[in-house]
């Protein structure tokens, strides 16, 4: 089964409408493979400008970096999944480890979430992930497994077949220390599993499952060859135009 190919940049809280606008413009505007998918989950403010920039090229997507689970309402400062659908944002990354660690976001608030945006036809990027202490005890799988069960597992089989997964150990986002391909391919073919228990083998096959945590042009493509990791979701290194460029070239 050939899943898509996926290259996701998160630029966080970085960039100014400048800085944005040029690095939406080179990424949409390069000789990009034709078989990968590239997403920009830009700042909430740029997703117009950087639509603007991609809207001309295939294979290229923006995506929000959060979304509200209520419809609508006096919730000063959020953003709403029917403000996305209005914008045709197609992605949205939730249940990220800073918004878990910062904003207090559980399981089950992030299945809000992703049920909110589902039901205005935004496909979540779903990110799970263990901190240090837990991979030390060696429970990262069932701490994964439990982040699962907890919200997208609930998920029907219509609904998760929109779903972009990114594993992403919380001791490897933004610390230059990278999981192994072996650690990103035992985690992703557990993630498998656990999919293929719930929704069958085939459902299991199509869900892209990306692997996130100070991936760099040096360690993508022996990342990204694992058999069940399907791409990335990278950080740091999406916010400069050449070695976002070079991850993409790392299929
Ligand atoms: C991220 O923010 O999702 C991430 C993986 O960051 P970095 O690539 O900088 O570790």
């Amino acid at each position: 089964m050939s899943r898509m190919k996926i290259a996701a940049g998160n630029w966080k809280m970085n960039t100014n409408l400048e800085e944005a606008s040029q690095l939406a413009n080179i990424i949409a505007a390069y000789q990009r493979p034709d078989d990968v998918v590239t997403i920009l989950g830009v700042p909430a403010v740029f997703l117009a400008e950087a639509q603007k920039s991609s809207k001309n090229y295939s294979n290229i997507y923006i995506a929000a970096q959060n979304c509200h689970q209520k419809e609508s309402g006096a919730y000063t400062g959020e953003i709403s999944a029917a403000m996305l659908a209005s914008m045709e944002v197609p992605y949205v990354i939730l249940g990220h480890s800073e918004r878990r660690a910062y904003c207090n976001e559980d399981d089950a608030l992030i299945l809000e979430k992703c049920l909110m945006a589902l039901k205005h036809n935004v496909k979540p990027i779903y990110c799970c992930g263990e901190p240090l202490e837990i991979r030390d005890s060696n429970n990262h799988i069932k701490h994964v497994s439990q982040q699962l069960e907890d919200s997208i597992l609930n998920l029907s089989l219509e609904q998760i077949l929109q779903i972009i997964i990114a594993y992403e150990p919380v001791w490897a986002i933004g610390t230059g220390r990278t999981a192994t391909p072996e650690q990103a391919q035992e985690m992703h073919q557990e993630i498998r599993k656990k999919l293929k228990e719930r929704y069958g083998e085939d459902v299991a096959d199509r869900i892209p499952i990306l692997y996130g945590g100070s991936v760099k042009p040096k360690n993508a493509e022996a990342i990204f060859s694992q058999k069940d990791v399907d791409g990335g979701l990278v950080g740091g290194a999406s916010l400069k135009a050449d070695s976002f460029l070079k991850i993409i070239d790392s299929f």
